[in-house]
């Protein structure tokens, strides 16, 4: 096991971020860590990197105790914080370099180069960072987190504000590094879950709301999901009392999207409640099962 959580609690004051979460990362494992914007993934991972201590509970990095064995935990985990602060005004290799000797890295700068290389920063390694775009400081970020070869590897929101092209060549980098390490990845991006990682765990208000495969995630949440568009409005709440039907959400004009957690079609329900109150129906398809329906649906 490379990431052991029991039962961790975190406080701010009375602010609780992470309540009694435990969960497992295996070994050469890529977990997707998702939730929405204040779920507490931030603090989680900063408790796993030894960054702040949890309120109660206990972690294990490669069987090395956050609290007793601190130091031998930051050796085995490399870390790219969210918002990836680096030193704009050094130079690529500079910092590469003065992170390895922070680590105690034998062989420099032969270890730097190798990250240049691992990370695809050859044409921009004699650049300063600050003249980086955000796709290459990420690039420097993860080179950063890797100079001292750990096992583990934390990273947060890896690939919030890349655009299109970045976000595909980071995406591909991780996959190339999920290959020898264990990697544990927070996103609020449901594509990236799927197009990235092999497991998901879904954390909430501070709380796990479900640990599984995407495939399966995707199999067990959602049955089915419906987009219907009447010639008329109709009342949210009659879409909603069809048994089965767990949200309906408006997607603009008289179109709506309903979820179903239920194996039974109910497009014969949607039609006959239509026929019932005299609204004709445009379209009425069901639609592939998404997880970003499958993450609505868990943190709604
Ligand atoms: P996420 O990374 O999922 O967006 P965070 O772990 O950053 O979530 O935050 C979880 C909760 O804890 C939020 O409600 C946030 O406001 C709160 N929080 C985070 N850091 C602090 C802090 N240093 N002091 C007080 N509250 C905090
Ligand atoms: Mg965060």
């Amino acid at each position: 096991m490379s990431i052991l959580v029991e039962n961790i609690t975190k406080l701010y004051k009375e602010q609780k971020a992470l309540n009694n979460v435990s969960f497992n990362v295996n070994e050469n494992e890529i977990v997707g860590f998702l939730g929405p914007n204040g779920a507490g993934k931030s603090t989680m991972m900063k408790i796993i990197t030894c960054y702040i201590p949890p309120t109660s509970g206990n972690v294990k990095v490669c069987g090395y105790d956050i609290h007793e064995q601190s130091i031998e935990v930051r050796k085995n985990i490399g870390y790219l914080p969210e918002h990836n602060p680096l030193y704009l005004d050094m130079y690529v290799k500079e910092f590469l370099a003065f992170v390895g000797g922070l680590y105690k890295v034998k062989n420099i700068a032969q270890r730097v180069k190798e990250m240049i290389d691992l990370t695809g920063l050859q044409v921009e390694q004699n650049k300063k960072i600050g003249a980086l775009s955000k796709g290459y400081r990420q690039r420097v970020g993860l080179a950063q987190a890797m100079i001292h070869n750990p096992k583990v590897l934390i990273m947060d929101e890896p690939t919030t504000g890349l655009d299109p092209n970045q976000l595909e060549e980071i995406r591909s980098l991780i996959k190339k590094l999920g290959k020898e390490k264990t990697v544990m990845l927070s996103t609020h991006i449901m594509q990236e879950v799927e197009a990235v990682c092999d497991r998901v765990i879904i954390i909430n208000k501070g709380e796990i709301v479900a640990n599984d495969t995407t495939q399966s995630l995707k199999q067990n949440k959602v049955k089915q999901i419906i987009v219907v568009e009447f010639d008329n409005a109709i009342e949210e709440q009659l879409l909603k009392n069809i048994a089965g039907v767990e949200l309906v959400s408006t997607i603009g004009g008289n179109k709506y999207k309903i979820v179903a957690t239920e194996e039974r079609d109910i497009r014969k329900d949607i039609f006959n409640l239509a026929v019932e109150k005299n609204i004709g129906v445009l379209t009425l398809n069901k639609e592939e099962q998404k997880m970003e329906d499958v993450f609505k649906e868990l943190t709604k």
